[in-house]
């Protein structure tokens, strides 16, 4: 299969636990490749613009409060079928149902304070990589 991209964010009850390290080892470990990171405090219209596909969720303004309540950690993380095995290595939404070894298993503390979000189509993928980057800034 070929070299796919996805976009990881490191939530903020992550930074805030000072676990951004951790979940990158993790990631490094599942074979995926960091080929560009920065860290950014969003404002409230960043995260609904880039939230706008859940703007009918009863969670949404919750959630884009939540993603602008500390730092992220906006990545672009390249691998073989990088969508669906990050997907994979993140566990479920909820991490009551995440699987053991899975980023959301040992890290999230809650449904909504789920520690990363990676994209979920290599469509999405390549919308959400240049929401956030340039292609100078993307060094695979
Ligand atoms: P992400 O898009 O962050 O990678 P996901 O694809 O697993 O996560 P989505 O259904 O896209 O889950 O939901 C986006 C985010 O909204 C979730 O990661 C979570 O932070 C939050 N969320 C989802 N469902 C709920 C819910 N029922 N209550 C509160 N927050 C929720
Ligand atoms: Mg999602």
């Amino acid at each position: 299969m070929a070299l796919q991209r996805t976009l990881s964010i490191i939530k903020p009850d992550a930074t805030r636990r000072n676990i951004t390290g951790a979940i990158n080892a993790l990631i490094e470990r599942e074979g995926l490749r960091i080929i560009a990171q920065k860290r950014l405090l969003l404002t409230q219209k960043h995260a609904e613009k880039f939230y706008a596909v859940h703007a009918e969720r009863s969670f949404f303004n919750d959630l884009c409060s939540f993603m602008c309540s500390g730092p992220v950690v906006v990545q672009v993380l390249e691998g073989v079928n990088a969508v669906e095995q990050y997907r994979k290595v993140m566990g479920a939404t909820n991490p009551a149902n995440a699987d053991e070894g899975t980023i959301r298993k040992e890290f999230a503390e809650s449904i909504e304070a789920n520690s990363v979000h990676g994209s979920d189509s290599k469509e999405n993928a390549a919308i959400e990589i240049a929401f956030f980057f340039s292609d100078m800034e993307i060094v695979g």
